[in-house]
């Protein structure tokens, strides 16, 4: 096992992989940018090193900052947790060559599956099925337009090395998708500075449900069910649960093993996740992969037992998995709240100083909280929204969903605005509650729209 790891992230997830290391009794390194120095993971760890000035391109983003730091202190691993640097092959390999370990997968899959259309290529060759979708660059718009035919309106135009919802547009026709893709062609060069796009069918109300693995260096895959990420905001996940309403056994099992098939013939490492869209008719198709610890991962680790972060830093360490007979039995239901910086109403981000911050009561039974959130803590415009993930477990999910509920009524944070107010709106919604739901729920209910429930109290 290691000695010491290096955790390149700030945030809830830093204190989370340091929270692995303690448990594991591996001394831990903080790197925080100067706008970080009192922030609660750079004094969680063992020491904290700057690496930088607050804008993340110079700090978080900096793979030479990031290694450099990792040398000066001594470390032998590196988690990037989520986000930043998390999936970067370039980290990965400077890490090798310095002799450091990276606790994610190898270089050449990061390469392989942080380009989504030798992805689903991948994909496809193992027998996973994917969306119609064009895979040839398409790079003229005559060649746009026969690939957009071929698949058949609407298409979406979603960037190659994409992430996190951006550069993703949709094109209702033909005499759209020229705009569509010149408007998605900008915003994925700024966003990762990659221009290249592709297209795939447009699912109208797909729900996003994903597969959680865990490979060790020999290929042996753990499987850890699904989660369910319907709930989104501008494709951003704002709500997750564990198991899927809409998965069934026979599905939960031919997807799992379709998942382990897939992950073994890209020679897969370390945790990982495959996400899929499900369309009205129930069918699967597959869309990404993400080659990192996932910011939903508690609801697994709820319901499954295990420790993700800590079964990560043992892969990358060289352990075997411990694979128990049958797999692993998931228990009960978990749901996860993104407690986020933002605007309730308009989601827009509300960054400043935390004046009062206490859960109440709200940490009685199944209730976890990731948060580096702090009375006197400053919630910066530089980074990620996210302040705090509130986690409820039950032995179903009707229970989960309470303890939910009277978790998020109990907490008070002042200061800044929070998601919690829309939280408790959609936890308190009969179609959520009913498992009625698909990707576009949130927009249609933050807007006041139709959704199925009152259009049934109409009589519509
Ligand atoms: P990112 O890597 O940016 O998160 P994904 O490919 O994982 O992008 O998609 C994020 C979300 O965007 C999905 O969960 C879904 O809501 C929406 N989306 C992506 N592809 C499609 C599609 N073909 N049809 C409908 N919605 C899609």
């Amino acid at each position: 096992m290691f000695k010491t790891v290096l955790v390149a992230n700030r945030g809830e997830v830093a204190l989370r992989v340091i929270a692995a290391c303690h448990e594991l009794g591996l001394d831990t390194v903080a790197v925080c940018s100067t706008a970080d120095r009192q922030a609660l993971h750079a004094r969680a760890a063992g020491r904290a090193v700057c690496i930088g000035p607050a804008p993340a391109e110079r700090s978080y983003l900096s793979v030479a900052a990031i290694v450099e730091a990792a040398c000066l202190a001594g470390a032998d691993a590196v988690h990037p947790g989520y986000g930043f640097l998390a999936e970067s092959a370039q980290l990965a390999e400077a890490c090798a060559e310095r002799e450091v370990a990276f606790v994610g997968p190898p270089p050449a899959v990061l390469r392989l599956v942080g380009d989504k259309v030798a992805a689903r290529a991948a994909m496809r060759r193992v027998g996973v099925p994917v969306l119609p979708g064009a895979d040839e660059p398409a790079e003229t718009p005559a060649a746009r337009h026969e690939a957009a035919e071929s698949i058949g309106y609407p298409v979406i135009v979603k960037a190659r090395g994409g992430g996190g919802g951006r550069g993703m547009r949709v094109a209702a026709d033909a005499a759209s998708l020229e705009t569509v893709w010149r408007t998605a062609q900008r915003e994925a060069q700024a966003a990762f500075g990659d221009p290249r796009l592709y297209l795939e069918r447009y699912l109208a109300a797909p729900r996003h449900i994903e597969f959680q693995v865990l490979v060790d260096g020999a290929g042996a895959v753990l499987g850890l069910g699904e989660r369910e990420c319907t709930i989104q905001r501008r494709h951003q996940k704002l709500l997750e649960e564990s198991p899927s309403v809409a998965v069934d056994e026979a599905t939960r099992r031919e997807l799992a093993a379709q998942v382990a098939r897939a992950a073994r013939a890209v020679g897969y490492r370390n945790a990982g996740t495959f996400e899929f869209l499900r369309d009205e008719s129930g069918r699967f198709h597959f869309i990404e992969v993400n080659a990192r610890l996932q910011v939903e991962h508690p609801v697994t680790e709820m319901v499954t037992g295990v420790d993700i972060v800590k079964e990560q830093l043992r892969i990358a360490a060289g352990e075997e998995l411990a694979i128990p007979e049958g797999g692993v039995m998931p228990r009960g239901h978990a749901i996860e709240c993104r407690v986020n910086a933002e605007h309730p109403a308009t989601l827009r981000p509300s960054p400043g100083t935390v004046t009062a911050f206490t859960m109440g009561g709200g940490t009685g039974p199944g209730v976890r909280v990731d948060t580096a959130l702090e009375a006197g803590g400053v919630v910066s415009p530089h980074y990620d929204s996210l302040v705090a993930k509130v986690v409820a477990h039950g032995r179903d999910r009707g229970e989960a969903i309470a303890r939910m509920r009277r978790a998020l009524a109990m907490t008070r944070i002042d200061g800044i605005e929070t998601t919690i107010p829309l939280h408790l709106r959609i936890l308190a919604d009969p179609d959520f509650q009913a498992g009625r739901v698909d990707t576009g729920f949130l927009e249609r209910f933050a807007l006041g729209g139709e959704t199925p429930a009152r259009a049934a109290r109409r009589g519509g």
